[in-house]
């Protein structure tokens, strides 16, 4: 008899959600990826690397152009300084790269700090290495952290604590404050920090992105990850990156090496010319902004009561005026009686916490968001 080692693991709510949304033709603002094109440059460039015969391997660390280019990036944006030679690596997405480094360091019975609500991939990596999720809850509804929590979840055998900033599926973001917390709770300890940053360009009202990298005293210790796909909407290309010290980075190939070997070499190609215009992510924050206030303006008169969403492309709306249903029950009458996909948000909880609330995706086209709220407004 196979014996499973995920026993509690089902397909991802995304599958679930957006499989459900298809089959009765709803409105999908479930599963978080945008409805509308990449820019035709980068589909150019795309072309142009795969006709000029670049096509096989990439080195395993990753294309050295592209490494330089991100070397370049977080220099520019966050004072960071990490070697392209030894620092950074390119993966095939952040899925990989939080694997990855969650499996580099984290032995049999390490205790690793888990903030809920979670994304999805952060547990069974950690579980799947042995490593045993320790969990500290978000406050609802404003979803603060509570730093005394999380020292007292720090003990002789913690290794890792996985952070996420903006956060998928609240929207909240760290404040100066919060990493003054952290620093201070990790700061004689030899806990290591996983810090999942893949929307780090999608941060709203004039608000700055509080990367790990910006602070010498923790980047010594962390991981630090991002994702092309949310930046670039390519969220079906797969391209991440991992940067982390020298010796951190050395144990995070070696894994990396075995799980993919190296990631999309002309994919990797474009994204390095494509980066030198700088303004395409420095200009994704407005973009989204201006995606965000619609849907707000839009769904105002409904009796959906929105969270606060200071980051990410998700906005969570509380349904409690209009039901008492589980988040789970409501979100599949949503599709089936109003066509419309969210997700429910007690599938980031290990005891399946709900609130009363829904995460919705407004990375789409202005007419998704008009069709949606629509339907969202006859509610
Ligand atoms: N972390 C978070 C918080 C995410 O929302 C996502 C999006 N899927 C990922 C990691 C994974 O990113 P990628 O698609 O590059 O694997
Ligand atoms: N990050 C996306 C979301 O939160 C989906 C990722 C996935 O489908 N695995 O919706």
């Amino acid at each position: 008899m196979l014996r499973s080692k995920l026993p509690d693991v089902g397909v991802t709510i995304f599958t679930v959600m957006s499989k459900l949304s298809n089959d009765h033709n709803a409105i999908n603002l479930s599963q978080g990826f945008p409805d509308f094109d990449v820019h035709p440059d980068l589909l150019d460039l795309v072309n142009k690397y795969m006709r000029s015969g670049h096509n096989q391997y990439a080195p395993m660390q990753g294309v050295s152009i592209l490494r330089e280019m991100i070397a370049e990036k977080v220099m520019k944006l966050y004072s960071a300084g990490y070697d392209p030679g030894s620092e950074i690596t390119v993966t095939s997405g952040a899925t990989e790269a939080l694997f990855a480094a969650i499996t580099a360091v984290v032995h049999q019975g390490d205790e690793v700090i888990v903030l809920e609500p979670a994304f999805d991939s952060y547990v069974p990596a950690i579980k799947l290495n042995g490593g045993i999720p320790v969990y500290v809850k978000f406050k609802f509804p404003e979803y603060r952290i509570d730093w005394d929590e999380v020292k007292q979840a720090v003990t002789s055998k913690t290794r890792l604590i996985i952070l996420n900033s903006p956060h998928n599926p609240t929207g909240a973001v760290w404040s100066h404050e919060d990493i003054a917390a952290l620093k201070h709770i990790v700061m004689d300890t030899e806990v290591l920090i996983l810090s999942d940053e893949v929307y780090e360009h999608i941060i709203f009202d004039g608000l700055g992105h509080e990367s790990i990298s910006r602070h010498p005293e923790l980047v010594s210790r962390s991981f630090v990850i991002s994702s092309f796909g949310k930046t670039y909407h390519t969220t079906g290309w797969k391209i991440g990156y991992c940067l982390a010290p020298a010796v951190l980075s050395k144990e995070f190939q070696k894994v990396h090496q075995f799980l993919t070997f190296a990631s999309n070499t002309p994919i990797q190609l474009a994204y390095a010319e494509f980066m030198r215009n700088r303004d395409v992510y420095l200009n994704l924050s407005n973009f989204y902004q201006r995606k965000r206030d619609r849907f707000l303006t839009l769904i105002e008169k409904s009796r959906f009561k929105p969270i606060p969403c200071y980051g990410t492309y998700f906005q969570m709306l509380d349904y409690s005026e209009i039901s008492d249903e589980s988040d789970v029950e409501f979100s599949k009458r949503l599709i089936i009686e109003h066509g419309v996909a969210s997700i429910p948000p007690s599938a980031f909880y290990h005891q399946k916490d709900d609130h009363n609330v829904l995460r919705f995706c407004f990375a789409k086209k202005d007419e998704t968001l008009n069709k949606a709220a629509e339907k969202l407004c006859q509610i």
